[in-house]
């Protein structure tokens, strides 16, 4: 299948499904490995494994891109266009699509996902880090006491 099928399928199902227009471009791309497709946020492309068909089939394609066009409509659409989010899953549902898709975009959807928690041994300032901090090199801003590690969350 060449890319220019697979641009008017996406179209095509765009149109049928979703009742909306699909506006950016979307082509294969062999160097997906694990996964049948991904939406990339910058540039709104529709990227597919040529493999999904090649090896499964219309049935197969056609599901990996009502996923991706979850995504894509609802990411230009301003909603929660994520895997978590309930918008994504409603529509999902709405759409019969799959619920696989690619690492890759929740890799750079995804936000904080860490919450290291630091206090001055000293003031009992609290400190609140994306990235784990050394303790023998930082210290406190306000009174240059010693830093002391006090927990580690994960955020969604
Ligand atoms: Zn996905
Ligand atoms: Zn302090």
């Amino acid at each position: 299948m060449s890319d220019e099928k697979l641009y008017e399928l996406v179209c095509h199902v765009s149109n049928e499904i979703f009742g909306k227009d699909f506006q950016h471009k979307a082509y294969f791309n062999k160097r997906l490995r694990t996964t049948g497709g991904r939406y990339m946020l910058r540039t709104h492309h529709i990227e597919v494994n040529p493999l999904v068909f090649e090896k499964y089939g219309m049935d197969e394609l056609v599901g990996v891109i009502k996923h991706e066009l979850c995504h894509y409509h609802l990411h230009i659409e301003g909603k929660g266009y994520q895997h978590r989010d309930a918008d994504f899953r409603e529509l999902l549902k709405k759409t019969n699509a799959p619920r696989f898709c690619s690492t890759l975009m929740e890799r750079t959807g995804r936000k904080i996902t860490k919450k290291y928690t630091y206090k001055c041994a000293k003031c009992s300032l609290l400190y609140n880090r994306k990235i784990q901090l050394n303790t023998k090199k930082y210290r406190c801003g306000k009174c240059y006491g010693a830093l002391l590690f006090v927990s580690l969350e994960n955020m969604k």
